[in-house]
């Protein structure tokens, strides 16, 4: 589905001189995401695309293009860095991309809290406010080319979840601006736990504008990687790290089987040992040592970030998190996507060891350490030997009915069939107000039926 040629040109015409795009090559990129880890959703997806980009500088234009987007009823997908791994801003009935990339001012830095414009790259705004001595409580490992509106309406957590929780947990965002997809838009401002009506909702209930974060002071955190003769090892000594309470910003731990894909560590992660990749405070640096040694391991890195970029190796995040399935797909693209794992709580490394041998050569993994609502939460994102939709769900059904994890299907195109798993009410109560005609990157929530849509 699609709109006609005649009604893009008279929504063109209303936007007057806002900068657009509407060549093939163009077009084809910015209707693409990441989704393409996952060969059910390529098949589903490839050949979708939007009918043109729009590129707004100023929330003025923001208005104008929503308001000329209702009127003419055309679709609309928000874009921000295009790094989800759902088809997060695929356009399914084509219409317009709305690239926020230019809306990207960094506009108030203070103590504990920046507020910047949504489509400002992650990596940007940490440089700004690194000038005032801080850093963000919490990043993707995507932040080079990630919006901090994407992260918001399509992320979860990342580094530094492990010390400030994820995105959802109170005071990482307090502060939301939304612009409504009505014709004559509204401004929204939501605050504290209210920022939950946009948080995670795939950009279908209204367009962010502008947002805070919350700031910390910067530390200097010691990229470190460890190495064990066994992952059982691996993943005790990690567990423990965090029940002493060793600073840590990122852990990580990954299986000896992906070394063959981190080919620039060759020299500090080979093929016969499992690692641990950190990110630890100066002033527990020696504490995590003397653990690692406990646990029968040795330390093989231990640099600041200026440090490790000097010496060419890349930093611990692109170590983990979901950059261990993109180190897997750069080399062996074919054969692999990937599942994510919530584990219950308390974490029973036991369990961990029991998948591993259960799944043999199908599964490699890598666990990954976060707190989420104060307590520490082990999630894993192993990559999967791709055979067949059947074989992945029968694993996912296995995992969560034998083993009691939960399963982030990454091979779903609407929120509650991926992270969410039910319908969030509050998330739909506030589409009808930001979005009354259910225009916003349709097809991407099951809680949206077409007859609440105001005619
Ligand atoms: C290698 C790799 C590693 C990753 N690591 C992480 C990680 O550590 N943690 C994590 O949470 N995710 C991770 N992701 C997923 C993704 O990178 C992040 O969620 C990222 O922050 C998305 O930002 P973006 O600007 O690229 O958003 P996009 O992909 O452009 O958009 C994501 C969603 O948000 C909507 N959206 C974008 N901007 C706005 C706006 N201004 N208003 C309303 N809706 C909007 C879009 O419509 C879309 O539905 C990873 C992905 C890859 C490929």
């Amino acid at each position: 589905m699609s709109v006609s040629a005649e009604t893009i040109s008279a929504f063109c015409a209303d936007i007057g001189d806002i900068a657009i795009q509407d060549q093939d090559r163009v077009l084809d990129l910015k209707s693409k995401d990441y989704y393409w880890y996952s060969p059910i959703l390529k098949e589903q997806l490839d050949g979708k695309i939007g009918q043109v980009v729009v590129i707004p500088t100023s929330e003025e234009e923001v208005i104008t293009i929503a308001a000329a987007a209702a009127k003419h009823r055309i679709p609309v997908t928000v874009r921000g860095g295009g790094t989800g791994n759902y088809g997060q801003c695929v356009p399914m009935e084509g219409g317009i991309i709305l690239d926020m990339t230019k809306l990207n001012r960094v506009l108030e830095i203070s103590d504990g809290r920046v507020v910047c414009e949504a489509g400002a790259r992650i990596e940007r705004v940490e440089t700004a406010v690194s000038e005032t001595g801080q850093m963000l409580t919490m990043f993707p490992s995507t932040k080079r080319l990630a919006t901090i509106g994407g992260f918001m309406s399509g992320g979860s957590g990342g580094i530094g979840s492990l010390r400030n929780g994820m995105l959802r947990d109170g005071g990482n965002v307090n502060y939301v601006r939304v612009v409504t997809l009505e014709e004559t838009p509204q401004v929204i401002e939501l605050h504290g736990a209210d920022i939950l009506k946009v948080q995670h909702a795939y950009g279908t209930n209204g367009i962010i504008t502008a947002m805070d974060y919350a700031l910390m002071p910067t530390v200097d955190w010691q990229h470190t990687i460890v190495l064990f003769d066994g992952y059982d090892a691996a993943l005790a000594c990690a567990k423990e790290a965090q029940e002493d309470g060793i600073d840590a910003f990122l852990m990580t731990v990954v299986e000896r089987r992906f070394a063959r894909f981190y080919k620039r560590l060759a020299a500090h992660f080979p093929s016969d040992r499992d690692a641990i990749f950190a990110m630890i405070a100066p002033e527990d640096v020696d504490a995590f040592a003397a653990k690692v040694a406990a646990h029968g391991g040795s330390v093989t890195v231990s640099r600041s970030l200026h440090d490790l970029e000097a010496a060419k190796l890349p930093a611990t995040w692109e170590c983990g998190w979901n950059h261990t399935t993109l180190q897997a797909l750069k080399h062996e693209r074919d054969t692999w996507t990937y599942l994510q794992i919530a584990y219950p709580r308390p974490f029973d490394p036991a369990l961990a060891l029991r998948q591993q041998e259960r799944y043999g050569e199908e599964l490699y993994f890598h666990h990954e350490m976060a707190r989420m609502d104060g307590d520490i939460q082990i999630f894993a994102l192993p990559i999967l030997r791709w055979t067949s939709r059947a074989r992945t769900y029968e694993i996912i059904d296995e995992m969560e009915r034998l083993d009691g994890c939960t399963v982030f299907d990454p091979h779903v195109i609407t929120i509650e069939d991926g992270g969410m798993k039910e319908i969030d009410t509050t998330q739909i109560e506030f589409k009808k107000l930001a979005d009354p005609h259910g225009l916003m990157n349709p097809g991407k929530t099951r809680g949206w039926t077409a007859e609440m849509a105001k005619s």
